[in-house]
């Protein structure tokens, strides 16, 4: 058969030639997938606004030489995702996440969890989960899904067990260089050691750390308001980051648009 159907996540729309897109997918069934939606630029499309970011669409694909092509597009329409991705800082979440998930997969590989862990982000953004306490807790479960969750119970370094009161007598560290917590005597050891731009460690209080241990897998539509989300988002995005290689993208446009505005009243805690 050279037509196939798969249940999967529009990722990143790029423009082809006058009337048609190259879309970026994510699919339960064979993970990231790029095929052509051929029309989709062209009013009164077909697809309509199926095939629109972020949507989760069942599709039919034809097996084409080079890129597969859309014949058939199905999505339940969900206002409420709808309506709150248009607000800016959900609209850079989903961007972030997209953007990540497209570096960080291969392609035909599928990966349920992480398919699953799209599903259960778009319903807690239909429910109104505030984006900021989402930010921290979707780079830890994207790292996860990945393989790459940072050690957060022991020294990443000696792997000495740093215990539930990691801090006592000295100042544990997260270091997205060596993968998770390092110890004190760690930390000190590469002090001049570390070359480069690997070496950066980010200071970590006792309760923030017992708060990234909690958002592991915390369900995403239980979050409510977490206090000082923004601290815990530079924490874990230095994680994705170090991953990615570079700076991201969807992240440095989301933090320009908070440096541009009056911080907001701090949440009681
Ligand atoms: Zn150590």
């Amino acid at each position: 058969m050279k037509s196939y159907n798969v249940d999967a996540f529009v990722l990143r729309l790029r423009p082809l030639g006058e009337a048609d897109r190259i879309l970026t997918l994510f699919s339960r069934e064979r993970g990231k997938l790029h095929a052509v939606a051929k029309g989709s630029r062209r009013s009164g499309s077909r697809f309509g606004a199926r095939l629109d970011f972020f949507n989760r669409v069942s599709l039919t694909l034809h097996r084409g030489r080079s890129l597969d092509i859309i014949t058939g597009a199905q999505s339940a329409i969900d206002r409420s995702v709808w309506d709150r991705l248009v607000e800016p800082e959900t609209f850079a979440l989903a961007s972030y996440v997209a953007e990540v998930i497209d570096a960080l997969s291969e392609p035909d590989l599928a990966v349920p969890e992480l398919f699953d862990m799209l599903c259960e982000l778009r319903d807690a953004i239909g429910a109104g989960v505030p984006a900021a306490s989402l930010a921290p807790a979707i780079d830890l479960r994207l790292l996860g899904v990945l393989g790459l969750a940072p050690e957060l119970d022991a020294c990443a370094r000696c792997g000495s067990a740093l215990g539930n009161r990691p801090l006592a007598g000295g100042r544990a560290r997260l270091s997205p260089n060596s993968g998770g917590l390092v110890c004190r005597r760690c930390n000190v050891e590469d002090v001049g050691a570390l070359t480069g731009d690997g070496g950066a460690t980010f200071g970590v209080s006792a309760a923030e750390l017992s708060m990234l241990r909690a958002l592991r897998t915390a369900p995403f539509t239980a979050l409510g308001d977490i206090g000082d989300a923004a601290r815990l988002r530079r924490l874990t995005s230095a994680f994705v980051e170090y991953q990615l290689g570079r700076r991201s993208k969807a992240l440095a446009v989301a933090n320009a648009r908070t440096a541009r505005r009056p911080a907001p009243k701090a949440a009681a805690r």
